[in-house]
């Protein structure tokens, strides 16, 4: 039979489930997010896979970033000029 007392566990199990997905969804969109890969993908791979997911998308995931040779900054792999210094990025290298 179920008690009030099993409910209560369960629910407090389940919402501390939920609240580490969140987290890792949020570790994983952070981590996404710093080498310019989107963040949804970040989230997805944290929730599916954990710290694992973390590993992939900060280790083996190919940055979206590269450098500005003109001001050193980090911008995005497509761009065609700089966000921080506004000039003109060589085309992306294949
Ligand atoms: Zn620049």
């Amino acid at each position: 039979m179920l008690e009030v007392d099993d409910v209560t566990i369960a629910i407090v199990n389940y919402s501390c489930l939920l609240g580490a997905w969140l987290f890792w969804g949020a570790i994983g969109y952070f981590i996404a997010t710093k080498r310019g890969i989107r963040g949804i993908t970040g989230i997805s791979l944290s929730i599916l896979l954990g710290p694992i997911g973390w590993l992939i998308v900060g280790v083996f995931m190919r940055s979206r970033l590269r450098q500005c040779p003109h001001c050193a900054e980090r911008v995005k792999e497509e761009a065609k000029v700089c966000k921080h210094c506004g000039r003109d990025l060589p085309p992306k290298l294949a």
